[in-house]
């Protein structure tokens, strides 16, 4: 991909010129679709930073723009102060990437717009690895089979993680902005004790250390959002083609008549799960006779335990492709995947990942994946309603009155279930 369009050939010791100042790079931090990322110097503050260099071609220019103007969106105070007193949005400020600077790279390629970062660690998939390695390593040595702790990273730092995760992304909503790319390679953790030490970068071993298990997060150490490359306004969207495909919504797969910002709480519930499994809740493939987009119901409709209502489908533009429809017998069938094995998420996590069924933190997280993973998308919780789900208590208790009646109330969020109109 590095060719005319596609990345800036990057080299170790590259010195670029922004309007502030100029960057040395140091070493490679990361990849994607759009991008390379690279640890730099500040050579007028010696601060370290990160830049991003996006690929050439016209899209991609474009995006770097957008995401810019969104980043310095969600940098800055909102001029609209009835938000001042909402701890909750204020809690969640913070938990998106600081940009700093940005300037444009005329190479080879073509003209690459480099957006540079405040510093950050890894990212979450990085940590589901290596916490997969440990397990590994853990069987291997172990005699006894039965593995005390099904749960791949412990559940506190999950739980850390996961309300973090929430706050970041209600604060954003909030601002009229929807990530649609949630997934653990775009969340980064923030490990304070490294920043400017200039010798823990000289290796990879700058990485979070494995936390160990039963602790929590350390104080130090937080989460933040990142790559805002396909995010969108709540009131403008880009493209209906959005989130990576283990994420992605059935409003997305069906052309539901809307989509919002609860889209984002879809993939959340998907990477509550990876968190807990380190597998993907959705992994769908295409067979002889079906596509992946079919698969991909087929999972969802088995994991829930029922098809969308008649009702939902009426107003997707996909329904007829993937589902026959009988409104008078109320029937509604796949039209290529005939035998469906519904596995409910809480008999997956008992069944497969050998949860004691009594283990209340299971319970309680399945409700709470479950309460993302509603088809009707004004059914769906978002995440200020999910931060005050029992899970996130001192001592949690289950109570099924409680979990059922638990308030979900987002007329506050802009565009939550569908575009938001300005004139609105
Ligand atoms: P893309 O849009 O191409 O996916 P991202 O913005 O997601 O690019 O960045 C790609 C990877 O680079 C991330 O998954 C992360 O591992 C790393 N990265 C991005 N920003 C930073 C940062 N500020 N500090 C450290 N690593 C980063
Ligand atoms: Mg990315």
């Amino acid at each position: 991909e590095y060719q005319p369009g596609g990345y800036h050939p990057v080299h170790l010791n590259d010195i670029y010129t922004s309007n502030l100042t100029a960057y040395k790079i140091i070493q490679k931090l990361g990849w994607g679709h759009f991008a390379t990322v690279w640890l730099a110097k500040n050579l007028k503050t010696n601060q370290f930073v990160a830049i991003k260099i996006v690929k050439s071609s016209h899209n991609y220019f474009e995006a770097a723009e957008d995401e810019i103007k969104i980043l310095s969106i969600l940098n800055h105070d909102s001029n609209d102060d009835h938000h001042i007193n909402d701890s909750i949005y204020n809690l969640g400020k913070n938990g998106v990437m600081k940009l700093l600077d940005h300037f444009i790279i005329s190479g080879s390629n073509g003209n690459h717009i480099a957006i540079v970062f405040e510093i950050l660690g890894e990212n979450i998939l990085s940590v589901i690895y290596k916490y997969k390695k440990e397990k590994l390593n853990q069987l291997s040595f172990s005699t006894n089979s039965i593995i005390s702790n099904p749960s791949l990273i412990p559940i506190n730092i999950i739980k850390d993680i996961t309300k973090q995760i929430l706050l970041s992304i209600n604060y954003m909503h909030h601002r009229g902005i929807i990530h649609t790319d949630l997934k653990p390679e775009n969340i980064l953790i923030q490990y304070k004790g490294l920043i400017n030490n200039k010798s823990s970068f000289k290796s990879t071993n700058f990485l979070l250390p494995l936390i160990p298990l039963n602790s929590k997060l350390d104080d130090s150490t937080t989460i933040k959002i990142a790559d805002l490359g396909n995010a969108t306004y709540s009131n403008l969207h880009f493209t209906n083609q959005i989130q990576t495909r283990q994420y992605r919504s059935p409003e997305i797969l069906l052309k539901y008549k809307s989509w919002g910002a609860s889209t984002d709480l879809w993939s959340i519930g998907c990477l509550l799960f990876e968190l807990i499994t380190g597998d993907y809740l959705f992994d769908p493939h295409d067979g002889i006779n079906f596509d992946k987009d079919e698969d991909h119901l087929a999972q969802i409709i088995e994991l829930l335990g029922e098809f969308p209502s008649i009702n939902y489908l009426k107003d997707c533009k996909l329904s007829s492709k993937y589902f026959n429809i009988n409104s008078k017998k109320n029937e509604i069938s796949l039209k290529n995947i005939k035998t469906l094995k519904f596995w409910k998420l809480y008999d997956v996590f008992i069944d497969k990942y050998k949860f004691d069924p009594n283990d209340i933190n299971i319970k309680l997280i399945t409700d709470l994946i479950l309460k993302c993973l509603r088809f009707n998308l004004d059914e769906r919780y978002d995440c200020k309603s999910l931060l005050a789900h029992p899970w996130f208590d001192t001592n949690p208790t289950y109570n099924e009155d409680i979990l059922k009646h638990l308030p979900n109330i987002h007329d506050d969020i802009p565009g939550y279930t569908s575009t938001w109109d300005m004139d609105d």
